[in-house]
């Protein structure tokens, strides 16, 4: 791989609570191994490149959410960057908006059918820390987020949820699933989780680095230089403090 391309999906309507930043985490891991690695910035209006290798969508507000759902479906890229196989990480707004439907503004919206997961509201918004211990094999550190959100998400038997939650609201609030953080289906890995998540849980930014280069999270390159060990000291530190 020359350069790995990173496509951050809409940050001009969906980004709330630094969600770009999963763009700069995926890039900079990349670096640090000594990669080649940019960010393709889609705006609002502008065609999704389909060939990108990893794409990252955020959270937003209820009517920025409604606006991306309209684009995104318009344009098809992010879908065909799917049906090809290419990572997408979505939060909270973008989990919502991969899934067949979602409720914001009063309205219950279309959404890309990425996700078997249709999302209502919660009985009282969510915020707060959430905890969650990972279900996605590979990952075995608890993952970590900032969650704020209205919407309550039922995954259907196609998406699996992305982590089993111990602190906080998942992804509803009743009913069955109210154990449940996130899900994951094909190449989407959606999370409630702000912070950014990826700053937050290393181990899901190299899931998707590797991912996105075609090889196991064995097979990535080490983290090289001085830098990497410091960030590496920081993060667990930070991580300890949220955790706790
Ligand atoms: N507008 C959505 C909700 O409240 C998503 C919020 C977000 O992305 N933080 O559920």
């Amino acid at each position: 791989m020359s350069e790995l391309t990173i496509g951050l999906v809409l940050p001009d309507v969906l980004g709330t609570y630094g969600d770009d930043g999963n763009a700069l985490v995926l890039r900079q891991r990349a670096r640090m191994r000594g990669l080649t690695a940019e960010i393709h910035k889609i705006t609002l209006g502008q065609p999704v490149p389909e060939g990108l290798d990893v794409y990252t969508v955020g959270g937003g507000e209820d009517v920025a959410q409604l606006l991306a759902a309209e684009h995104l479906i318009a344009d098809g890229g992010l879908n065909r960057a799917a049906e090809a196989g290419r990572p997408i990480l979505a939060i909270c707004a973008g989990l919502q908006v991969l899934g067949h439907s979602f409720r914001a503004s009063g309205k219950i919206v279309d959404g890309l059918g990425l996700l078997d997961a249709t999302t209502g509201s919660l009985k009282k918004r969510m915020i707060g820390e959430i905890i969650s211990d990972p279900l996605l094999p590979g990952i075995t550190e608890p993952l970590t987020g900032f969650a704020n959100h209205q919407g309550s998400t039922i995954l259907g038997a196609d998406a699996k949820p992305l982590g089993s939650l111990t602190k906080g609201t998942g992804n509803c609030d009743e009913g069955e699933q109210v154990s449940y953080e996130g899900a994951l289906q094909g190449s989407v890995v959606a999370t409630y989780m702000h912070g950014p998540a990826l700053a937050r849980n290393p181990q899901l930014a190299d899931y998707l680095l590797a991912q996105a280069m075609g090889i196991s999270v064995e097979e990535l390159p080490p983290l090289e230089g001085s830098f990497a060990r410091q960030l590496g000291d920081e993060v667990v530190q930070l991580r300890k403090e949220r955790l706790r």
